[in-house]
């Protein structure tokens, strides 16, 4: 009974995932660069970075363990996985943000909260009380391989970014080098492969719901970075694409 319910819930979690990304051709994620206090109360953004990642690795965390089913060693892959990647985000990347004095609306962080209580929930709750599915091992090799190039690319490029800036600078340069040079978003192509790697290695609808969320919040906000660098910088490279390589 319970499984069907949980069904339910994702199917409608990705019909969700769908909404959002046919709503983020009509707006902009007021963060970062495009902040804006039209939306309300605004908070620190370093602050608003741990909050609002926080909950996603206590809630995977909570429902993993708490699950019936017999952890494997694959479960326990999984989970290591999933931690490592929340563990920098939701702490070691806002400590490294140079974002002093900067905001972003409340209403931000509180949408980001919902989505990782979700998110948290669905992967943490189906990887608890399910088996692994049954991939053939070169898909699970290659969902592995592809989760560690995701989140070299993804850390690389977040880490050029985080250092285009000086202490107490707060503007924006161009980025130069790795996959800068081919788009505009590697750290968002970094983050999609990872996520995509993860679902190959345990392909079910929980890891499958992630993937849609990611492509779904990912791809409207680096052609939003696109548009904004077009606009601000006449010397942008214009043969760069926005997201994946040389395709859009
Ligand atoms: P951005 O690329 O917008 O910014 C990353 C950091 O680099 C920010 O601190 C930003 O500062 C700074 N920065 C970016 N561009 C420049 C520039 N040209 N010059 C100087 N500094 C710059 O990424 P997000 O903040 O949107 O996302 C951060 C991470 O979170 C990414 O790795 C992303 O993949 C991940 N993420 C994942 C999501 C998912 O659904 N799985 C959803 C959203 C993010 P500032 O904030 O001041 O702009």
């Amino acid at each position: 009974m319970i499984e069907i319910y949980f069904n339910y819930l994702v199917y409608g979690w990705i019909a969700f995932a769908i909404i959002t990304f046919l709503s983020l051709f009509f707006i902009k994620q007021p963060y970062g660069r495009h902040a804006s206090d039209k939306f309300g109360m605004m908070i620190d953004n370093k602050l608003g970075w741990i909050i609002m990642e926080l909950p996603s690795p206590i809630v995977f965390s909570i429902f993993f363990f708490l699950g019936k089913e017999p952890h494997t060693s694959m479960h326990y892959v999984l989970y290591a996985l999933y931690m490592i990647h929340y563990i920098n985000r939701s702490i070691i990347f806002p400590l490294r943000t140079r974002t002093n004095n900067k905001k972003m609306p409340l209403l931000i962080a509180l949408a980001a909260i919902f989505f990782n209580l979700v998110n948290g929930f669905v992967n943490g709750w189906y990887l608890g009380n399910h088996a692994i599915s049954n991939e053939p091992i070169i898909l699970v090799c290659l969902g592995f391989l592809l989760f560690i190039v995701g989140f070299y690319i993804n850390n690389k490029s977040d880490h050029i970014l985080l250092n285009l800036r000086k202490d107490g600078d707060t503007g924006y340069k161009i980025p130069r080098g790795f996959l800068f040079e081919k788009i505009t978003s590697p750290n968002y192509f970094g983050e999609i492969i990872e996520w995509t790697g993860f679902c190959l290695m345990n392909i079910q609808i929980a890891s499958i719901s992630f993937v849609v969320w990611t492509l779904a919040n990912l791809i409207p906000r680096a052609r939003d970075h696109h548009q904004w660098y077009l606009e601000k910088f006449s010397d942008y490279p214009k043969q760069r694409k926005r997201i994946f390589p040389f395709l859009y």
